[in-house]
């Protein structure tokens, strides 16, 4: 399976950028319940534990060996929060009108002289060094 586009196009994408570090400990300490409330999905609930629970059918000879399943669950927990943080992220940096970097596409102009397109903090276009029409002058 492929693990990015699992997690880029099937899962929804976060509200707000989260930290994957941050999402590893919370997964690696309270598992799928504390990544749950850490993402505010309930979706992320429950795949972490659908994951350990088909392990557990898959590796029915390990029964008894809790421990096993705790480690394992708590690393899947771990590893998914991680995961799950870092796509969603690049999910976001990608979507208009969500990340830093973006902002409403109408500010977005291009230079008159050259047709350059500029940044909207842009003064001066950086191409041909026109100054922006309709930019904050400080004379
Ligand atoms: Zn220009």
């Amino acid at each position: 399976m492929d693990t990015e586009k699992f997690f880029k196009e099937i899962l929804p994408t976060l509200k707000n950028p989260k930290d994957p570090t941050t999402a590893l400990l919370v997964g690696l300490v309270f598992g799928g319940i504390g990544l749950a409330v850490y993402f505010r999905k309930v979706i992320d609930f429950f795949i972490p534990i659908g994951i350990v629970i088909a392990l557990e059918i898959l590796h029915t000879q390990l029964q008894g060996q809790g421990l096993i399943y705790i480690a394992a669950g708590a690393l899947i927990a771990a590893a998914y929060g991680y995961l799950r943080a870092k796509y969603s992220n690049e999910m976001l940096a990608q979507a208009p009108g969500n990340g830093a970097i973006s902002s409403s596409p109408s500010i977005v102009q291009s230079c008159t002289h050259c047709g350059y397109t500029l940044e909207p903090a842009a003064t001066f276009c950086p191409h041909c060094g026109t100054r922006r029409a309709g930019a904050t002058s400080f004379s």
